[in-house]
């Protein structure tokens, strides 16, 4: 039985409390690298909004604000070109702070590669990226990755943020599409 978007999913990949262990963990190192400092969050709408919601309220020593930017990637598809677009930049001044960007995934790597280019020639004092899943199979680009949550196979992945045609994001957990849900 179930709920028809659970019936949308073929496979539970993370469960909502492995999410939330990882998550204190990632807080944990993150508040003790930062101490007293301040902290400027940047998430990358809209896959990260969980992330950022959950993690950030986890964080019990760093001083933090928050900060959003929509980027898109040119091109059409499913895939990354790497050639990316602002279609929301961000309201603060990067001078001088310590931003930590905060990603839902990292596949190819080449919207987080640009990104971290980009913000870095704002003048930061410092930049760090924390990532809740990565595909290690995927990578186009190295992209050095200070927090990450979980390393995950190849395979095209929703929830907790992340959509397929902006469905799904609410879930709790992440998992799999069932097939009949793309094969229409
Ligand atoms: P990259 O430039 O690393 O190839 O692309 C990263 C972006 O593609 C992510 O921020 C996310 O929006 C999207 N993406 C990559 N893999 C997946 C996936 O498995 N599921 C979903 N829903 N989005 C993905
Ligand atoms: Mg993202
Ligand atoms: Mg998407």
């Amino acid at each position: 039985m179930g709920s028809a978007r659970e019936q949308d999913i073929k496979h539970i990949l993370l469960t909502e409390q492995q999410i939330s262990d990882k998550l204190d963990e990632l807080a944990a190192q993150i508040d003790a690298d930062y101490a007293d400092r301040d902290v400027l969050l940047v998430g990358v709408l809209k896959g990260a909004v969980m992330v950022m919601a959950d993690l950030s309220r986890k964080l019990k020593h760093t001083r933090t604000s928050m900060d959003w930017m929509a980027v898109s990637s040119y091109g059409s598809g499913t895939k990354s070109s790497g050639v990316v677009r602002i279609l929301k930049d961000l309201d603060a001044d990067l001078t001088g702070r310590h931003v930590l960007i905060v990603e839902d995934i990292i596949d190819s790597g080449l919207t987080l590669s640009w990104l971290i280019s980009n913000l870095r020639s704002r003048g930061v004092a410092s930049i760090e990226v924390a990532a809740m899943l990565r595909k290690p199979d995927a990578a186009k680009v190295e992209v050095d990755v200070k927090y990450i949550g979980f390393d995950i196979p190849n395979e095209f992945v929703v929830g907790y943020g992340l959509d397929y045609a902006e469905q799904y994001r609410s879930l709790p957990y992440v998992g799999t599409l069932a097939p009949h849900v793309y094969e229409g």
